[in-house]
């Protein structure tokens, strides 16, 4: 090879170097630097001449320097190559993320290689870190996590009253009476259902009776402790879940809401508009062979209070009492 070829070569490898997508970063076994290519120069925004002999971790006080010897030590005595990703270690080198499309981080993720440099003697006395900058992959597969668990909470949610929805409500309800059989206890699960509901939208339009539904919720919400449930069960009917609660209690709960709401008008675009609620409530029972038999016994509840002029809290045990 003649001679201006080779210079030629040397040249040519030096652009490359300089230009590649990806840092090129050589370390001598103090951890000093040797070799700074074009990437590290242009995102750190140190020359070479400005990083060479410098030990990386007084360069970068940010490194964790017990992690980084964990990686980076085994390349030496070894000569094994190593790697580190994003996932278990964001960055090596804080590095500002400047790409447009993935604007939403504020550092550049790195995923990163060390590779062990021979000498003439076959002795690793160097090592190569490649940096490549893996901003794009980190930033999907991370919106794409928080996409997917606004998808789980949303359906968990409805988007109306921004209760539970009734798939939600009635998995919890049944792993709460599994719980109480097996521990034995109290709770209480409320049915209710707005009296008349159909009239406000036929009197005042289907958004004044969406709006209904919102502030009922919002009121509703108010009303809870912290370990109840609140689900909406159907069009205009809810449920809610009271923990460790027994007739007694349920029924002081359960005639407070019904007041609240006979109390409280709805506010829509100036007028208000009076609600009321029928209610039925059940303490659970030992002769409910599942959670179902618990809901049809506070429906059959809140059916009474329908038939029996409105407005009204019914006590499924009482019921029962009285048929015998
Ligand atoms: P009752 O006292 O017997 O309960 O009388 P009601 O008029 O409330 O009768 P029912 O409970 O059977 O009617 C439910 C009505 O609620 C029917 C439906 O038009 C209305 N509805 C159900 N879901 C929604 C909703 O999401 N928005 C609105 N605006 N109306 C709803
Ligand atoms: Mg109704
Ligand atoms: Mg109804």
């Amino acid at each position: 090879m003649s001679d201006d070829l080779q210079m030629n070569e040397i040249h040519w490898l030096m652009d490359m170097f300089n230009t590649v997508d990806v840092g090129l970063v050589v370390l001598d076994k103090n951890y000093q630097v040797c070799v700074w290519n074009g990437f590290m120069e242009n995102h750190s925004g140190l020359l070479p001449s400005a990083v060479k002999e410098k030990n990386i971790f007084n360069l970068f006080p940010s490194i964790d320097e017990k992690w980084f010897k964990s990686k980076a030590d085994p390349v030496f005595v070894l000569k094994n190559r190593t790697f580190t990703i994003w996932e278990q270690q964001a960055y090596i080198f804080r590095f500002k993320n400047y790409r447009p499309i993935t604007g939403k981080a504020d550092f550049m993720y790195q995923n990163a290689t060390f590779i062990p440099l021979t000498n003439m003697r076959g002795e690793v006395e160097h090592i190569c870190i490649i940096i490549y900058d893996v901003t794009d992959v980190a930033v999907n597969k991370k919106e794409l996590k928080e996409l997917n668990h606004q998808l789980e909470t949303m359906s968990q949610t409805d988007s109306l009253t921004q209760l539970s929805t009734r798939g939600h409500w009635e998995a919890e309800l049944r792993q709460e009476f599994l719980r109480i059989r097996r521990n034995s206890g109290h709770s209480s699960l409320i049915i209710f259902d707005i009296d008349y509901f159909k009239k406000i939208n036929d009197e005042y339009g289907h958004g004044c009776g969406d709006e209904a539904l919102r502030q009922l919720s919002q009121l509703l919400k108010t009303t809870l402790r912290e370990t109840d449930t609140a689900g909406r069960y159907g069009g205009e009917e809810f449920v809610i879940t009271l923990l460790d609660t027994d007739s007694v209690g349920a029924a002081i709960f359960a005639e407070r809401l019904r007041a609240l709401v006979a109390q409280t008008p709805i506010n829509y675009k100036g007028i208000e508009v009076n609600l009321t609620i029928s209610i039925g409530f059940a303490c659970v029972c030992r002769n409910f062979s599942d959670h179902e038999r618990w809901i049809e016994a506070a429906d059959k509840a809140l059916y009474y209070s329908k038939n029996n002029g409105r407005n009204k809290v019914t006590d499924y045990n009482e019921l029962i009492k009285n048929d015998a």
